[in-house]
């Protein structure tokens, strides 16, 4: 058994019930998907509109494939009829754009709306303050094209597990906020996306029920 194989199968032994693998498969070949899917890996995540269509086109329809890169606005179109859930809605009007691009095909997508709380500036997405107001006023019934299920993001990149910790503990916290508004959908308002291969378990200590797990599987990617 090769590699990415065993890696899936012990991760889906090791990881607790109720905690969703996302194989984030970005920078690698069909054959590595292929050898995951044989593995019954079914939820891939991908960062480049381009890549993710690609893929799409050639291998297995069952596969369900997240985008979790920063998605410009030009590329959603692209990408719609091939993904299952876009995990990295950083603004309004790449919501706004979301729903409206879902529309003209006639579906619903599920989006997962991105917390920013990492040192580094580079980072995309809304502060919790922001997306605390940002549901708050905007009225989200008017996207009828879009079902809001939950809240994505990242820790800073730092070998300090105390900042981690509290990293992951300002996303919960936002999810847990919003979930406390009450808002019309909330039933399927469930999804903390957090942890990667490095820091999943500390997410999953702090309340993630979804984690993007890349190298660990994959390897380094070759950019
Ligand atoms: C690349 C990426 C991952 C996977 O990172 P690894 O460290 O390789 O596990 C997870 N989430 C996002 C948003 C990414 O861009």
């Amino acid at each position: 058994m090769g590699h990415i194989s065993q890696t899936i199968k012990s991760l889906h032994s090791s990881l607790p019930q109720g905690v969703e693998l996302v194989a984030v498969s970005k920078f690698h070949p069909a054959e590595a998907i292929t050898e995951a899917y044989e593995a019954s890996q079914r939820v891939f995540g991908e960062s480049r509109a381009t890549e993710l269509v690609d893929k799409a086109k050639t291998l297995p329809t069952d596969i369900k494939w997240h985008f979790i890169g920063h998605l410009q606005t030009n590329k959603v179109r692209m990408i719609m009829p091939h993904v299952s859930l876009i995990q990295s809605v950083d603004s309004e009007r790449l919501l706004r754009l979301i729903n409206a691009e879902a529309a003209r095909i006639d579906r619903v997508i599920d989006v997962l709306l991105q917390v920013h709380v990492a040192q580094e500036e580079t980072k995309f997405g809304f502060t919790p303050q922001e997306l605390i107001d940002l549901m708050s006023t905007c009225d989200v019934t008017a996207f009828d094209n879009v079902r809001i299920v939950g809240v994505m993001g990242m820790a800073s990149n730092t070998d300090d597990d105390t900042r981690v910790e509290s990293d992951f503990k300002a996303i919960a916290q936002t999810f847990n906020d919003i979930k406390a508004l009450n808002l019309p959908g909330n039933e399927h308002f469930t999804v903390i996306s957090m942890g990667m291969s490095d820091d999943h378990q500390l997410a999953i200590k702090h309340g993630s029920n979804m984690v993007r797990i890349g190298s660990t599987i994959f390897g380094n990617r070759q950019y």
